[in-house]
């Protein structure tokens, strides 16, 4: 019996989808790169924007010819476009998926396929639901031993409702995972071979709010720094509001935390922050970026930017240039505003700059990121970094400085999971080449 999974959006479907992997591998499952060649199709799908809302619809409707082909296919559609309430309309218009899964839940499906075989559910007997995502994470057969870099999530869901965002409406409320569960879970990824891992949380600097003794993401930092074998941690992404001096000089202090931070600013015009539930204004993340700076020589940092919030004019729209060339920030994250439903942008405002406009907006600063990316990379060159080899890539290994840059370089040895020593030989605005250097 075989499974595919199609995985679209944010890195917490990846991890979802590796979860996913994971309980059908122990049901005995294999998996393959050919939808038409499973028996188990998963669609993880994301809706953050409309165009990955629509790529998710086409994907599935194009396994409408092959449900009608082989009934006996199973079709399971998890992720934002499911939602935690499970969209009941969802039945209606997609008649030919067998699951429907929330984020996060690969319950549904393992029941279905469970009670398919006769087998006792999750729901009922075997485990309770909360045993079953507390068991270890097992990484599908092809990721282990092979996977440097596994992502983690630390908190599931976001409660913060910025006017613009979905999130909230699909992934739930926020909900922090136990620091022991997490390091049982990074101490088990080690041993199966990773070395470095992202905590994910939609507002990750939030992480222990919402549990007792509300540990802060700095604990959870200190906790997984004792597991020998990890090499690195990150974590993504913060809210400016929740990123404190602690946790700063926790990011600085702690060798194996990278100095990377991706920190949102979504606008640089305070009434567009305001409209947007944001909670901060462009001198607050100024002065942000100073402490963080100041705190933690050689950071990198990356931002979010929409463009093209209702209402947004030129003149606000030239503040978010002004202060993105202002900041030099390593990267931009950049979005066109896209209506998404249930919030309150799409209820109580008009998304009224026209597509061409928003497009002209987006290009206008990815040209100029390019060009600040360029300038920051080039200072690199010359440079040793210390880089963890992830794959090989066309003959060339490809890893990333602690700062989260892309690096290329030759060589023979066998290099995967190594943390290896590479001289900077030319640097563009998205990644760069380099030489090792060997020891000695
Ligand atoms: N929760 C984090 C935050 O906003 O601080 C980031 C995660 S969010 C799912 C990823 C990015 O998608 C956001 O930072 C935002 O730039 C973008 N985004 C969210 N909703 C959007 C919308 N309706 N239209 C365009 N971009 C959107």
């Amino acid at each position: 019996m075989k499974y595919h999974i199609w995985t679209s959006g944010c890195q917490m479907n990846v991890a979802d989808s590796q979860r996913v992997a994971s309980a059908l591998e122990r049901l005995g499952y294999q998996p393959t790169l050919k939808a038409d060649r499973a028996d188990v199709i998963v669609l993880n799908t994301c809706v953050v924007r409309q165009s990955a809302e629509d790529k998710a619809h086409g994907r599935l409707t194009s396994l409408r010819p092959l449900k009608e082909r082989r009934p006996e296919l199973i079709i399971n559609l998890m992720g934002c476009m499911v939602g935690v309430t499970g969209n009941q309309q969802m039945g209606e218009r997609y008649p030919f998926v067998d699951v429907f899964s929330p984020p996060s839940d690969p319950v549904p499906l393992i029941d279905y396929l469970l009670n398919l075989e006769g087998k006792k559910t999750v729901e009922t007997e075997t485990q309770s639901r909360n045993e079953m995502m507390d068991e270890e994470l097992l990484l599908p057969e092809g990721e282990r031993g092979r996977l440097v870099s596994a992502y983690v999530p630390a908190v599931y869901g976001c409660s913060h409702a910025c006017t613009y965002c979905v999130i909230p409406y699909r992934r739930g409320v926020e909900r922090s995972r136990p620091i022991n569960e997490i390091a049982n879970e990074v101490e088990s990824l080690v041993s199966q071979g990773v070395r470095e891992v992202t905590l994910l949380g939609q507002i990750v600097d939030r992480y222990g709010m919402d549990i007792e003794d509300s540990p802060g993401l700095g604990d959870l930092f200190s906790a997984l720094h004792d597991i020998a074998g990890l090499r690195r941690i990150r974590f993504l992404t913060s809210h400016p509001n929740w990123m404190t001096d602690e946790l700063i000089e926790a990011v600085g202090s702690l060798p194996k935390v990278c100095e990377h931070i991706e920190v949102p600013i979504q606008s640089g015009d305070d009434g567009i922050l305001e409209r947007m539930h944001r909670g901060y204004t462009s001198d607050d993340y100024r002065r942000l970026i100073n402490r963080i700076r100041e705190t933690i020589p050689g950071v990198s940092i990356a931002t979010d930017i929409i463009v093209g919030f209702p209402g947004e004019t030129e003149s606000q729209f030239q503040r978010s240039y002004d202060l993105l060339e202002e900041l030099e920030l390593d990267v931009a994250h950049l979005a066109r505003y896209s209506p998404r439903p249930q919030t309150v942008s799409t209820r109580r405002m008009q998304d009224d700059i026209s597509a061409a406009e928003k497009m002209r907006r987006f290009r206008a600063l990815e040209d100029l990121q390019a060009k600040i990316a360029d300038r920051i990379n080039a200072r690199y060159v010359g440079n040793t970094e210390e880089v963890l080899v992830k794959e090989k890539h066309d003959a060339r290994w490809k890893g990333r400085t602690r700062t989260n840059k892309l690096v290329f370089f030759e060589s023979e040895a066998e290099l995967r999971g190594k943390l290896v020593k590479v001289k900077i030989e030319w640097a563009g605005p998205w990644s760069m080449i380099g030489a090792p250097v060997l020891d000695g």
